[in-house]
């Protein structure tokens, strides 16, 4: 009997350690969602941010080649302006940060960072420059501050702290009894939605890049949290070239311009006010989601 349980026991430990792998790959590849399609040119040359001008120059774009989803985007993002796009869901909003990180290439048309064309450059110098926040921030199983530090592991403890205080959580990691040496994701202390979302705040203010990108990066919070990382995104925000993929209108009232997407296509765009006082599809968005929020608050 012994002969059999010890190897088995044995196996077991394997097994957990080779799924918690495995578990931990599948997170970054959803976090990434990187096709192995998509290789560096030879001779690549690393990408080299002057300003941050982000420029869709009549992309299209499709996952598959019959289903078009991009049509003929053109949109061009100036160094530290603030652009949203919002519209109904599958309307290819999160593809065009995709498209952004180029974790596909387009099927027509052109993207350019300062002028270069993204399939010219090296992926990890174009992933350097771009930070971004997802909807969803996934936590390794680690360290609060290896959390923060992954990135830039060369980062110092006072500038980790910075990028913490910026994001409104060091506070919080302050206050667990391991600080900043606590042990964070699924085998370790499990972190709020808000919070897993200001640690990933804190780890792209680490990582200081020119151009941001926000995918609905406040759905699903109460408001005193969502005020908070509004704060600290504005924060983040400053200087820098930033695409928001808008979920709630409330938070992107203020930026430079407003995308409408819809099946793919720009139906509408301008500012808040201006597309308030076109009175099409923004305002009728907006006018339904302030009902929304009126109903909440009084609920
Ligand atoms: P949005 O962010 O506006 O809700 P998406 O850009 O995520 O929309 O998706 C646009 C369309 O592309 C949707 O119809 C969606 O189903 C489709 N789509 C998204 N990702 C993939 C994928 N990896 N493979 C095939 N189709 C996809
Ligand atoms: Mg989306």
């Amino acid at each position: 009997m012994m002969q059999i349980t010890q190897p088995l026991g044995f196996l077991g430990t394997v097994y957990r350690e080779i799924r918690q792998a495995l578990t931990d790959m599948g997170e970054m590849f959803d976090l990434l969602e990187q096709p192995t399609e998509v290789n560096d040119k030879p001779g690549a040359r690393d990408l080299n941010v002057t300003g941050g001008q982000v420029e869709f120059d009549h992309v299209a774009f499709g996952y598959d080649a019959a289903r078009p989803i991009l049509k003929d985007l053109t949109l061009t993002v100036k160094p530290g302006q603030k652009v949203a796009v919002v519209g109904p869901s599958g309307a290819g909003k999160s593809t065009i940060g995709r498209l952004l990180f180029r974790f596909y290439d387009v099927t027509g048309g052109a993207l350019r960072i300062d002028g270069q064309d993204v399939r010219d450059v090296t992926q990890d110098s174009l992933h350097q420059m771009i930070g971004v926040v997802p909807q969803d921030t996934v936590l390794f199983n680690d360290t609060v501050r290896y959390n923060i530090a992954y990135g830039r592991p060369d980062a110092t403890e006072a500038e980790i702290v910075a990028a913490a205080k910026s994001a409104h959580i060091h506070e919080f990691i302050a206050g667990l009894p391991e600080g900043y040496d606590t042990m964070v994701g699924e085998r370790g202390l499990k972190l709020s939605g808000g919070e897993k979302q200001r640690v990933g705040i804190a780890r792209t203010i680490l990582k200081n890049p020119p151009i941001l990108l926000l995918d609905e990066a406040t759905s699903a919070l109460d408001t005193q949290t969502e005020r908070d990382i509004q704060e600290a995104l504005h924060k983040v925000g400053e200087g820098r070239t930033v695409l928001t993929i808008a979920h709630r209108l409330s938070t992107i009232a203020d930026s430079d311009r407003i995308i409408v997407l819809e099946k793919g296509e720009i139906v509408e765009q301008g500012r808040h006010e201006e597309l308030l006082a076109h009175n099409g599809r923004y305002a009728a968005m907006w006018q339904r989601q302030s009902a929304e929020e009126e109903e909440e608050e009084a609920a």
